[in-house]
């Protein structure tokens, strides 16, 4: 049976690429990180055949790091990968099938949702939970790739512990670096705050914060334009008031370098039909997991401009199974 007219598919397809098959399934989790995951175990617990297409990044951004030391339930610690692999083993023990696939578009303009999966199948959902995270920014220099996990870091509250007592630099002048700069001075010898400009976009409460704190050194009109080390990250070469003729260049030495230049939520797709913020934080009912459209639901980072834990995007995606099955067995 055909399901869409070609008008239908020329609009939520904008490659126009050819659509092999549709498939129908209850519940559709979109994204493997620990929201992800977690929403699948709870809903193939709650027996709703769970399918989870788990995007470019299987195992979400917890795989791109090395030691997980706050998640619950590990008093020795855990890698990331190891921990996704556990999450997503425990997920497949309770019937979730998961597949790997990225979900290029989306109609949620009916009761049943449809969710293009690699430009070419469809998936038609009772209840889809979003849950694919958000991606922080850097700057994009060569030297972020070579110290990644090695003195290069986009979360102060995940790895600043292992900067305890040494000097660290945070780039940023919104609200996140300053919460990052004032969290890492009370861990760290110094704390460097690198702004580009000469003033702070973060709230006053929090500027007032980091100005009273007196191990943290801004460094107005500052721009990084490199880090150096031989095993790992040493220092910075940042150049002073860039363009002007008093722009000089400046070394800093430091262990590490933290990156609080705001988060990209991966949530285009759906924009068309769910609120978002300003900066595309998908919005969800205070308290629930529910978004705009019923039987839409988002979990984890992608909804999240807060918290961004591994431990708070599993709670969610607790949360939305729990809704998604709540929803599901009222429409029966
Ligand atoms: P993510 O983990 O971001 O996963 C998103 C998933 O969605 C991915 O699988 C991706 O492939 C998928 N996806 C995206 N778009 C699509 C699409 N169109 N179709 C299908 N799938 C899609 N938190 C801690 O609590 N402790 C730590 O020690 C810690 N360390 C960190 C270290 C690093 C280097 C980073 C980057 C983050 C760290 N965090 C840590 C934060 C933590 O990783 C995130 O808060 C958490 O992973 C968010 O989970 P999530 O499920 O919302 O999304
Ligand atoms: P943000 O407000 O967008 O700030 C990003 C900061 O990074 C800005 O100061 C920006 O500089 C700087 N920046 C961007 N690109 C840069 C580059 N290439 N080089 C150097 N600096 C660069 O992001 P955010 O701080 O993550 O906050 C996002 C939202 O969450 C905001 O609405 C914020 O209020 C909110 N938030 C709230 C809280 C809280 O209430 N406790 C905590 C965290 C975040 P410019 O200022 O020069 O543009």
């Amino acid at each position: 049976m055909e399901i869409f007219k070609p008008m239908d598919l020329q609009k939520e397809n904008p490659r126009n690429t050819q659509i092999e098959n549709t498939e129908k399934v209850r519940c559709l989790i979109i994204g493997s990180g620990p929201a992800g995951y977690t929403a699948a175990i709870y809903a193939s617990r709650a027996n709703l055949k769970p399918v989870l297409y788990t995007g470019m990044q299987m195992g979400g951004q917890l795989t791109t790091t090395t030691e997980v030391d706050n998640f619950p339930g590990y008093p020795d610690g855990v890698t990331g990968p190891e921990m996704m692999e556990d999450l997503k083993k425990q997920a497949e023990r309770f019937g979730a099938e998961i597949r790997f696939g990225v979900a290029t578009a989306v109609d949620f303009s009916g009761r049943v949702h449809k969710v293009t999966i690699d430009e070419n199948k469809i998936i038609e959902a009772d209840a889809v939970i979003i849950s694919t995270g958000a991606t922080a920014k850097y700057l994009g220099l060569e030297a972020e790739t070579k110290y990644a996990g090695q003195g290069v870091s986009a979360c102060a509250t995940c790895d600043g512990f292992f900067y305890r007592g040494k000097d660290v630099a945070v780039v940023g002048g919104g609200d996140t670096a300053a919460e990052e700069a004032t969290y890492l001075a009370g861990l760290c010898r110094k704390v460097y705050l690198i702004v580009r400009r000469n003033e702070l976009r973060a709230s006053k409460a929090m500027q007032d914060r980091v100005v009273n704190t007196k191990n943290i050194e801004v460094l107005w009109e500052h721009q990084t334009i490199d880090l150096f080390g031989e095993n790992g990250v040493e220092g910075a070469t940042l150049v002073k008031k860039k363009g002007t003729p008093a722009e000089e260049k400046v070394k800093i030495s430091i262990d590490g370098f933290f990156l609080a230049i705001g988060h990209t939520p991966n949530s285009e797709i759906f924009k068309k039909y769910l609120d978002t913020d300003e900066v595309g934080y998908i919005k969800t009912i205070p308290g629930t997991s529910k978004t705009k459209v019923p039987g839409v639901f988002a979990a984890g980072d992608v909804q999240d401009m807060h918290y961004r834990q591994a431990v708070t995007a599993a709670g969610s995606g607790c949360m939305a199974a729990i809704d998604a099955e709540r929803y599901l067995s009222e429409l029966k």
